[in-house]
C-alpha cells in the first residue's frame, strides 16, 4: 500500500483548469477543477488518495458524456501501461495487463503473439481498464468471456486486491464497477488459448464478412483485419480525419426485453418488418436499438440542433458533428430520439456511456 500522504511522483499536474473535451472522443465536457495523470498503479492510488473530492477516473475518454459545467473535482487520467504474464502452459496463457495501456496495441499484441480470445473486439477505444467496466463486447466476443480477475483499489476500505471474474457481476455492457467510484482499476488478467486462430465466429455479419460460416475458426489475423473492415465502414474505429467517429460509439444500449414487452412491440411494430433480436436467458429478448431509432424516424445523418448528427454510418452513433457542438445539444438530440422510440414502439432506450455531471 502507499503511503496516503505521499504526492504522486511523476504526475503531470494540469493545475489550470482545461476543458475536458480535450481528453474525450465527444470532444464534449467543460473544464475540471484539476488534472492529474498517474502512470502506474501506485501512482493511480497514490492520485486517489490525495485528491480532492469529487473524483473521476477517466482513461480513454471514449465512454463518457460530461456535462458543459464540467468536472467541479479532481480527474485523475490513468496512464499506466504495460502487460506481464502470469502464468503459462502449452495451451494458455494468462497475462496481467495494467489499466492504462490502450485497448487496441493490446489486442494487437496478443494476436501478434497467437493467443486467441480478444480478436474480435479489434478496433475498440479506449483503455484496457475500462473493459471490464461495461464488459466490452463487439462481434459475438466479449471481455467476460477472457477475463479471470480485476485488480482494484477499493476506496472504501483503502486495500488494493484481485477481484475475481466470478464476483465482477458482468452482464450485458456491464458489471459492478459501471456506476460507481468505489472500485478503481489497476490492472486487469485474461487468460488466452494458444491458438493461431479464431475463437468459433459467433457473428453472422462477421462470418459473412470471412467468406465462412457462423462457428468456424479463421486465422486470428483475418479476424482482426475484417473486424476493423466492418468497424471502420460503421465509423466505429477513432479517425481524427472523421467526424462520424466523435462519438461514444453506440450512445444506446440494446433494449433487454421481456415477453410481453416484446409481444407488444411485434403488435405495434407489424407493419415495420420484424425486429432484429437476439435469444436471452429466462424468455428475455435483445432488440437491435439501431432499428427501433430507425422505424421511429430518425435516419443516418439525421441533424440535431447546435451541430450534433446522428452518424452517417450508423443509426446508434450520436455524433459531434461540428466538433464544436455542446453536451446539452448532444443530450437534447438523444432524449428527443429514446422519447420518440418511447411513444411510437414502446420500448424505453438506456444510454450505453457514463454520464457525468449531466443528464438525460
Ligand atoms: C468509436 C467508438 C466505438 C466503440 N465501440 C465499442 C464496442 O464495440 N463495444 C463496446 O463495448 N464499447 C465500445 N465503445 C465504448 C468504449 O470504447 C469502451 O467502453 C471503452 O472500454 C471505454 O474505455 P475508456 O478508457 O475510454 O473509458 P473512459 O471513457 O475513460 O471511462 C468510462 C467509464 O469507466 C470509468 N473508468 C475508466 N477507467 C477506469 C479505471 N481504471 N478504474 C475505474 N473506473 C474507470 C470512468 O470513470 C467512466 O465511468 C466505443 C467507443 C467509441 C468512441
Amino acid at each position: 500500500m502507499s503511503d496516503a500522504s505521499a504526492q504522486p511522483t511523476t504526475e503531470v499536474d494540469r493545475a489550470i483548469p482545461g476543458p475536458l473535451a480535450g481528453y474525450t472522443t465527444l470532444r464534449m465536457g467543460g473544464p475540471a477543477g484539476r488534472i492529474v495523470a498517474a502512470t502506474s498503479a501506485d501512482e493511480i492510488i497514490q492520485a486517489v488518495q490525495v485528491a480532492d473530492e469529487p473524483i473521476l477516473v477517466l482513461a480513454g475518454g471514449s465512454n463518457v458524456v460530461i456535462g458543459d459545467a464540467g468536472f467541479p473535482g479532481t480527474v485523475v487520467l490513468v496512464r499506466s501501461g504495460g502487460l506481464r504474464i502470469l502464468t503459462e502452459d502449452a495451451g494458455s496463457v494468462t497475462v496481467r495487463v495494467e489499466a492504462g495501456e490502450p485497448w487496441d496495441d493490446l489486442v494487437a499484441a496478443t494476436i501478434g503473439n497467437g493467443w486467441a480470445g480478444l480478436e474480435c473486439l479489434s478496433g475498440i477505444p479506449g483503455s484496457t481498464g475500462a473493459t471490464p467496466i461495461q464488459n466490452v463486447g463487439a462481434y459475438g466476443q466479449e471481455v467476460a468471456e477472457t477475463i479471470t480477475g480485476v485488480e482494484v483499489y477499493d476506496r472504501l476500505d483503502g486495500t488494493r486486491r484481485v477481484v475475481p471474474a466470478a464476483e465482477c457481476g458482468f452482464a450485458y455492457r456491464g458489471s459492478i464497477f459501471k456506476y460507481q467510484d468505489r472500485w478503481v482499476v489497476l490492472s486487469v488478467d485474461f487468460r488466452l488459448t494458444r491458438s493461431p486462430l479464431s475463437g468459433p465466429v459467433r457473428y453472422a455479419e462477421l462470418a459473412r464478412a470471412l467468406g465462412v460460416e457462423v462457428g468456424e475458426r479463421v486465422p486470428l489475423a483475418d479476424a482482426r483485419a475484417a473486424v476493423l473492415r466492418l468497424r471502420a465502414g460503421k465509423g466505429m474505429v477513432l479517425d481524427a480525419a472523421d467526424p462520424d467517429t466523435r462519438s461514444v460509439g453506440s450512445f444506446f444500449t440494446n433494449p433487454v426485453l421481456d415477453r410481453a414487452t416484446y409481444d407488444q412491440l411485434l403488435e405495434r411494430s407489424a407493419d415495420l418488418g420484424e425486429p432484429p433480436s437476439w435469444p436471452g436467458a429466462d424468455g428475455l429478448v435483445k432488440v437491435s436499438a439501431a432499428w427501433l431509432i430507425d422505424k421511429a424516424g430518425f435516419t443516418k445523418g439525421h441533424p440535431g440542433e447546435g451541430g450534433v448528427a446522428i452518424s452517417s454510418k450508423h443509426t446508434l452513433a450520436l455524433t459531434n458533428r461540428s466538433g464544436t457542438a455542446s453536451t446539452s445539444d448532444l443530450l437534447a438530440l438523444a432524449s428527443t430520439i429514446r422519447d420518440t422510440v418511447h411513444n411510437r414502439l414502446g420500448v424505453t432506450l438506456h444510454p450505453e456511456p457514463v454520464l457525468i455531471n449531466c443528464a438525460l
